[in-house]
This record gives structure tokens, C-alpha cells and sequence, in this order.
């Protein structure tokens, strides 16, 4: 669930708005103060936040500044007088929308939707998902699939994963596997990687990628 902050010194646009977003399945802070805004942006690092320009301590735009001085969370200004909408407008203040009052709480809905889904498909691409052969590896999500098929993996065994598939063709000593799926001051020995090997091979069937380096360790094929 996204959390949004509301700014907004006018208790019926502030009622009002809280009851929209909160049925639309947000999650919601609202104040009426500048200078708390700001401190809730530090504090609950929310998803958006919808701020109103005229407030009674400091105003919209210098809540703005402070905010961008931590954080990028887009804001969404209220504004009602053209002088306000012109400076909004000018880009200098950082703000990434705004709406001008009397707005229809439906447009503000449509406003912040379109924002959050801008801001998601910036998350999740581009991604450091990567292939090898017909492991897909998702370090983000921690999912690595086979031929398509999720494969369910401890935390050991998806580092070791990592390290062998993308150093293709480079031996590791068990040592160095120990240091990085473990790190150092672990209670595990030599033995420990083995049977994790083992586990690993079995878990991917015929593909037979990791290869024993007699007396020394493993490495994955190239391919
Ligand atoms: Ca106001």
C-alpha cells in the first residue's frame, strides 16, 4: 500500500481528500503545518505527497525546497491564486504536478495514478535481471527460474549461484565461496560447500553447469 502525505491547512479539503485516497486504498498522513510536512517526508519517507501552498508556518514552496533537500518523493502542488499556479508552473520549485483548486478529487486521484506508475515502471526498469542459459537471475526480487519454473533457493545457495554464473568459466576456491555466501567468521568448513554444490546441481537437473576443479574448487561452464 502507498502512503501519501496531505498538506493542506483547510480542514474540509483536507477531510475530503483524506476520505478519497483512503477509499481508493491508500494509506494517508495528513497536516496542516509546513514545517510538519516536512518532518513527516524525513520520517515516514512516504509514496507521494499532495502539498497546498498557502499554509499558516511556511509555505508550499519552501516545504518543497526542504523536502528536496532528502528526498525525491514527487509532489503534487494545490494551488489556487495565478500568481501561485505561475511560479508552480515556472519549474524552478521541483514540484512534479499540480492541480488547482476547486479540483475535482477524481482528477487529483487520476493525477497521483499516473505519477505512481511513472515512479514504478522507473523502479523496475531497467533491471538487473540476467540470464544464463536457462537460469533467469533476479538479484531484486531474490527469484532465480529454470526453463521458466521458479526455482526455490536458500540464501547460500542463491549467492553461490550468483558468483558462479556471473564469473562464467573462472575457478573459485572453496575458501573464497565460503567468504562470500558466508562471510567470514561463519562456523561452516570446506565440507559445507560441497554438500551445497551437491544441492545446487540437484536442484537444476540436467544442466549440468558447475564443474569440479580437482584440488582446487568450482567454476560454472562457459557457455
Ligand atoms: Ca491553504
Amino acid at each position: 500500500m502507498s502512503a501519501l502525505i496531505v498538506v493542506e491547512d483547510d480542514p474540509r479539503i483536507g477531510e475530503v481528500l483524506e476520505y478519497a485516497l483512503k477509499a481508493d486504498g491508500y494509506s494517508v498522513r495528513t497536516t496542516q503545518r509546513g514545517r510538519e510536512a516536512v518532518k513527516l517526508a524525513r520520517d515516514t519517507e512516504p509514496a507521494l505527497m499532495i502539498l497546498d501552498v498557502g499554509l499558516p508556518d511556511i509555505d508550499g514552496f519552501e516545504v518543497c525546497r526542504l523536502v528536496r533537500k532528502f528526498s525525491e518523493v514527487p509532489i503534487i502542488f494545490l494551488t489556487s491564486r495565478a500568481d501561485e499556479i505561475n511560479r508552480v508552473v515556472g519549474l524552478e520549485i521541483g514540484g512534479d504536478d499540480y492541480v488547482v483548486k476547486p479540483f475535482s478529487t477524481r482528477e487529483l486521484l487520476a493525477r497521483i495514478k499516473a505519477i505512481l506508475r511513472r515512479q514504478n515502471a522507473a523502479i523496475t526498469s531497467p533491471t538487473n535481471l540476467f540470464h544464463y542459459g536457462p537460469i533467469e537471475f533476479d538479484p531484486d526480487r531474490f527469484r532465480v527460474s529454470f526453463h521458466g519454473v521458479e526455482v526455490p533457493l536458500t540464501k547460500q545457495e542463491f549467492k553461490l549461484l550468483e558468483l558462479f554464473i556471473r564469473h562464467p568459466g573462472r575457478v573459485f576456491t572453496r575458501e573464497q565461496l565460503l567468504d562470500q555466501a558466508w562471510g567470514e567468521g561463519g562456523v561452516v568448513t570446506d565440507r559445507t560447500i560441497d554438500v551445497h554444490v551437491k544441492t545446487l546441481r540437484r536442484k537444476f537437473g540436467d544442466f549440468d553447469f558447475i564443474e569440479t576443479v580437482r584440488g582446487i574448487g568450482y567454476r560454472a561452464k562457459e557457455l
